[in-house]
């Protein structure tokens, strides 16, 4: 029986494969009985991961240090101490020796025997303790199973070629796993189609439908299904005629994108004449590569967070290493660093003890760097010594305030200086930029911009709050309107900014990598342009025939005009944006 289930697509590929279905978090606990002379081993072995996680744990704590705040050092303090308890790891090791079972099988009965005693003494107290519990059993399992993401858990096969993944949610940790074992396509319950694992899923050409409902309970491992991620829609058991019509559109749509890789070599210039920048967005090493392949003019942004994600937070070292690789692969091209932007949908593990009610609204971005130094420092360090390799431009996450922007321009400084005593000779005048994504930070543009010296418009989270539309829930994406009248505005306001001061002024967010927004920016003035490197060649086309002048017109008519919706924007200027 053939069945349709829709969700929201958040690439346009097609793909055809088989149902495999992941348990969203799960690790594949094994449960078996010992030989009796194992028991010593097994006992050893939870003490060990005991010990693992605990110094996983204290190492923390010391990155966290005096500045981490009291309520993160209070949780990972209260942690340690639950992982150490005898009521968990003795009682556990009781359980092995006892019924002779394995590790995993008896720290898993022991937590679910202290998680029903907490629930039955109904203290708010213990309440609150259940969900630390359950995240030191867990942490304890992963140790044990050697796996810091749940992703690389035997339920998982090594190659995906055929496999359409269906999950009830995923990490960008997750999907970086996912799509080394080249997954050809993936389906999730949840998510939106803006958030940070939509985004790096479209960056990595890997057709994903989201927000299908039930999805779980609706497909079946193994079955076949056609995935099109242009309508958002997930066709099952399809037959052999609607297999080959999508085979064709899958290959008619792959020689389309090799067409459009003739506008990669055109000069940037408008129509009528008028220069434009295209950069890359990239954060895994892949994408470095796809952006040289592009010919893009330098890196406008690149996301950190991919360094922070499996579990173990990154040292000085490995993230110096890490820099200075984006910067060779780019062969004296500019790379824009951003620094860490953990926080809303991005956040590894061990920050989030840090996590509030509302992460999007929490401790995210600079607010987390700025509370979290030695963190903070270990990165600007890594940064600045991977400038004396190449170009380099520093950009801070999420601001709200001038004054975090003047805190981080000490921190840097005085990084610089500590790296000057040690003989390295870092430019003073190493460009610190700042990502304008709240509506307070775009409201105050003008005073930001004489703290700064370049601005980028970060437009994901921009629109996520001026809309008040959570990036990650599939039940608002209705509202998201790239050409909001209040966004227009706010966009305006942010170029005229750079304008007066003489500030370059980037668009880094997905509305610079799409061809319809690329225009409506045009319109408004901007000049560069930073996106995935799948869409510099669809964004070059769509400028290059493109008229500034008629654009700019458009645009300002809308404004003026006020009040409209923006489809309406969109259309008008890739009908009417164009050389006649
Ligand atoms: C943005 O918010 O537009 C942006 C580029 O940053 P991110 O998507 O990583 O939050
Ligand atoms: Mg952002």
């Amino acid at each position: 029986m053939s069945l349709t289930l829709t969700g929201i697509g958040v690439t346009t590929g097609i793909a055809l494969g088989k149902v495999h279905r992941l348990t969203p978090g799960e690790l594949a606990l094994p449960e078996y009985h010992l030989e009796a002379g194992a028991v010593d081993a097994e006992v050893e072995r939870i003490r060990r991961a005991v010990k693992r996680g605990d110094e996983f744990l204290s190492g923390v704590l010391e990155r966290v240090g005096q500045s981490g705040g009291e309520t993160a050092r209070e949780l990972l303090e209260a942690h340690r101490l639950i992982m150490q308890d005898p009521l968990l790891m003795e009682s556990a090791c009781d359980r092995v020796r006892e019924h002779r079972i394995n590790a995993e099988w008896a720290l898993a009965q022991q937590g679910e025997s202290l998680q029903e005693e907490f629930r039955r003494l109904d203290d708010e107290y213990l309440a609150l303790r259940r969900e630390d519990l359950e995240q030191v059993v867990n942490l304890i399992q992963r140790e044990l199973a050697e796996q810091p993401s749940a992703l690389f858990s035997t339920q998982v096969p090594h190659r995906l070629d055929d496999t359409i993944l269906v999950a009830g949610e995923l990490t960008p940790a997750d999907l970086t796993v996912l799509s080394q074992r080249r997954v050809a396509g993936l389906v999730t319950e949840h998510g939106g189609p803006w958030s940070h694992t939509a985004i790096l899923a479209r960056s990595l050409e890997i057709p994903m439908v989201v927000g299908v409902h039930h999805a779980l309970e609706l497909l079946t491992e193994g079955e076949s299904v056609v995935l099109d991620g242009h309508y958002g829609a997930v066709l099952v058991n399809p037959d052999d005629n609607l297999r080959r019509h999508y085979s064709e559109k899958q290959a008619s749509s792959r020689r389309h994108r090799s067409e459009m890789q003739r506008f990669l070599s055109l000069p940037s210039r408008t129509a009528d004449d008028k220069s434009f920048s295209l950069f890359g967005n990239a954060e895994l090493p892949i994408e470095f590569e796809r952006c040289m392949q592009a010919g893009v003019s330098g890196i406008g942004l690149m996301r950190t967070e991919y360094l922070f994600l499996d579990g173990r937070l990154p040292d000085e070292e490995t993230q110096y290493r890490a820099y200075s690789n984006a910067l060779r692969a780019m062969g004296g091209r500019p790379v824009t660093i951003r620094t860490l932007d953990a926080g809303g949908d991005k956040l590894p593990d061990e920050l989030a003890l840090t996590r509030g009610p509302n992460p999007a609204l929490g401790l995210r971005g600079l607010r987390l760097s700025l509370s979290v130094t030695d963190l903070f420092r270990d990165q600007l360090r890594a940064i600045l010594r991977a400038s004396t390799e190449g170009p380099v431009r520093i950009l801070l996450p999420m601001l709200t305030t001038v004054e975090e922007i003047v805190q981080a321009r000490q921190l840097i400084a005085e990084c610089r200086e500590s790296l000057r005593s040690e003989g390295l000779n870092i430019d003073p005048e190493l460009p610190v930029g700042g990502m304008i994504e709240t509506p307070a930070a775009a409201l105050d543009v003008h005073n930001m911009a004489t703290e700064l010296d370049f601005l980028s418009i970060g437009t994901n989270d921009l629109i996520q709050y001026v809309l008040a539309i959570d990036r990650q829930d599939e039940l608002v994406s209705y509202l998201y309107d790239p050409a909001h009248p209040g966004l227009v505005e706010l966009l305006a306001r942010c170029v005229e900014a750079g304008r007066e001061r003489n500030l370059e002024v980037v668009v880094c967010g997905e509305l610079a990598g799409d061809e319809r927004t690329a225009r409506m920016l045009l319109g408004l003035g901007v000049s560069r342009f930073s996106m995935p490197p799948t869409q510099v060649a669809a964004v070059k086309k769509s400028l290059v025939e493109a008229s500034a002048d008629r654009c700019r017109r458009i645009v300002t008519q809308f404004q003026s005009r006020g009040g409209r919706s923006g489809t309406d924007l969109l259309e008008q200027l890739r009908d009417e944006g164009g050389a006649r």
